[in-house]
């Protein structure tokens, strides 16, 4: 197999894009999928302050590589969420430390434990609540928080081709119409101080960020979330990845087909409105008196 472009032995094939590409040729085509997203959907400029959400898994520190590559102003949060199991938070916390000493980059680092007394799996157990689902609502707060506290423009996520076109069939499958509203690569900040939302490795998958970063040097956490186990989004994943096995280019063309006729849901999405409350602890926009946030953590108004 050689690159298509200089004829030297080829370390990567994208049958999807008829392609076989060297090491030289595929880290210059990572930096034109990233540049074409951010282009094409108009996600931010290199004026604007970017705050990249790192989880130390190798799709975000991919595209925090790649926009410091890229000259974005952009620095790192990392939300450290407590789970003990596999030292799995540590670790990925020490991994994407290590990342950006080396990349001479600011990182912002959240430590939940620290924070609220208690790590989000043991919140979860005594809210007999879902661990990702706390999770969800916990580290949106956070990412909405430092972006608002520290100036930035917009918030930037590793999400890649493979999670955006599982979402879709998911939601899909079940005709979740307020999701399907929203799965565009990026969403414009809510009119009521919710931040513009970025995912700018959406031409890219797993296996060429998996590439990228060992191509790279760059160490992440190789494990999932051990609260992964089992999610609904590895089916649809695997669903797929089967489709894509016997058809290439067919999860590129699911999704982006998607994102092009995204109009057809707009509208659809019932819970689109601006909160028209703001909650009484924390102050941020909320559909309730005490946002979902300020009533998981059970804070009161003095202490936010
Ligand atoms: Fe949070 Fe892990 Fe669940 Fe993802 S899988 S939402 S990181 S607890
Ligand atoms: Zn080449
Ligand atoms: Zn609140």
């Amino acid at each position: 197999m050689k690159c298509r472009i200089c004829r030297a032995k080829a370390i990567i094939s994208l049958p999807q894009h008829n392609l076989a590409l060297c090491a030289e040729h595929f880290d210059a085509w990572m930096l034109k999928r990233v540049t074409k997203a951010i282009e094409e959907f108009g996600m931010f400029s290199k004026e604007d302050k970017i705050l990249v959400a790192v989880s130390g898994g190798k799709d975000s520190l991919a595209l925090w590589d790649i926009l410091l590559r890229l000259g974005y102003d952009s620095s790192g949060l990392y939300i450290n969420l407590g789970i003990k199991e596999g030292d799995y938070s540590d670790e990925s916390e020490r991994l994407t430390t290590a990342f950006a000493n080396r990349a001479n980059a600011k990182l912002y680092v959240v430590n939940i434990e620290q924070l609220h007394g208690m790590s989000i799996p043991d919140k979860a157990y005594t809210k007999k609540r879902k661990t990702c689902s706390l999770c969800g609502v916990t580290k949106r707060y956070y990412m909405n928080k430092i972006a608002r506290d520290m100036g930035f423009d917009v918030i930037a996520t590793g999400h890649n081709l493979d999670d955006q076109a599982a979402a879709l069939l998911g939601n899909m499958l079940f005709w979740k119409m307020d999701y399907l509203a929203k799965g565009a690569p990026y969403s414009p900040p809510m009119k009521a101080g919710e931040f513009a939302k970025a995912k700018p490795m959406v031409y890219c998958t797993e296996k060429e960020d998996t590439v990228y970063c060992l191509l790279r040097g760059i160490a992440y956490i190789e494990r999932e979330c051990p609260y992964s186990k089992g999610a609904t989004s590895l089916r649809w994943k695997r669903a797929l990845f089967e489709m894509e096995e016997s058809s290439p280019g067919a999860k590129q063309a699911f999704y982006f087909g998607y994102v092009k006729n995204i109009d057809l849901f707009a509208g659809k999405d019932e819970k689109e409105d601006v909160p028209p409350l703001t909650c009484r602890v924390c102050g941020t926009p909320s559909w309730n008196e005490v946002c979902s946030f300020c009533s998981t953590w059970d804070l009161h108004v003095d202490e936010i």
